[in-house]
């Protein structure tokens, strides 16, 4: 009798452990295919998928959002002063200081390589402006330590916003991408929206 309890004791132990790492491992795979690892903020896959969400909700709600693209300037000479460890550590840094000036509900994502993109939810275009130019203000403030010197980091950046800029998606990356190459013109460190675009265009020399 008492053999049989502890069988039944050590069955179910087993079988508890087992459904316990099963879930620990479904939950792990589940941040591998979203987050980006080596700056803990979501990937593209992320982005993309919250991206789909805000589009339903604008049709259904009419809560309209803003998008930005941001891009590092001259990210390649970090790697290539201080080494391709520094330019990985630099990408955190970067995702840190920004993170902290983001508000709960907005989404920062890492779409590849040096390239980032904020969600704005429920933010009129002139916010989504101002959200940039306190981001880019918040990493010219921030520079990244390297064996006790300040490297500056900047980025140049794309506003859109749903309904002043297109109603699809596709029109609303086009006009983000599109302003983050005009700031990278008109001379990086900066933001590009709407309003800004035409004299951006008007200042790049040639
Ligand atoms: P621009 O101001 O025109 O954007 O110049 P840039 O140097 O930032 O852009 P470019 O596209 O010439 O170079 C991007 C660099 O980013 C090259 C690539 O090696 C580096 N990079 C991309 N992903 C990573 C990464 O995960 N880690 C490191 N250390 N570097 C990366
Ligand atoms: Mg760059
Ligand atoms: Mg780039």
């Amino acid at each position: 009798m008492a053999s049989f309890v502890v069988t039944c004791l050590l069955s179910g132990l087993f079988a508890f452990v087992f459904a316990y790492r099963a879930r620990v491992q479904r939950r792990l795979l589940a941040r591998q295919a979203t987050i980006d690892p080596l700056t803990g903020i979501g990937n593209r896959r992320t982005m993309d998928a919250e991206l789909d969400i805000a589009m339903a909700d604008s049709k259904r709600y009419g809560i309209d959002f803003g998008l930005l693209v941001l891009d590092l300037d001259h990210f390649k000479q970090i790697n290539d002063r201080f080494g391709h460890e520094v330019g990985d550590r630099a990408l955190a840094h970067f995702a840190t200081v920004l993170t902290q000036r983001l508000r709960i509900n907005d989404l920062f994502c890492r779409m590849g390589g040096e390239e980032f993109a904020v969600l704005l939810p429920g933010t009129p275009p002139g916010r989504a402006r101002e959200i940039a130019e306190s981001l880019r203000q918040r990493l010219a403030d921030k520079p990244l330590e390297v064996a006790g010197s300040a490297v500056p980091m900047t980025l140049s950046a794309g506003v859109a916003s749903l309904g002043s800029d297109g109603q699809s998606l596709d029109e609303l990356m086009r006009a983000a991408d599109r302003r983050t190459y005009a700031a990278k013109r008109a001379g990086r460190n900066q933001v590009i929206a709407d309003e800004d675009e035409a004299s951006a265009i008007d200042a790049v020399p040639g």
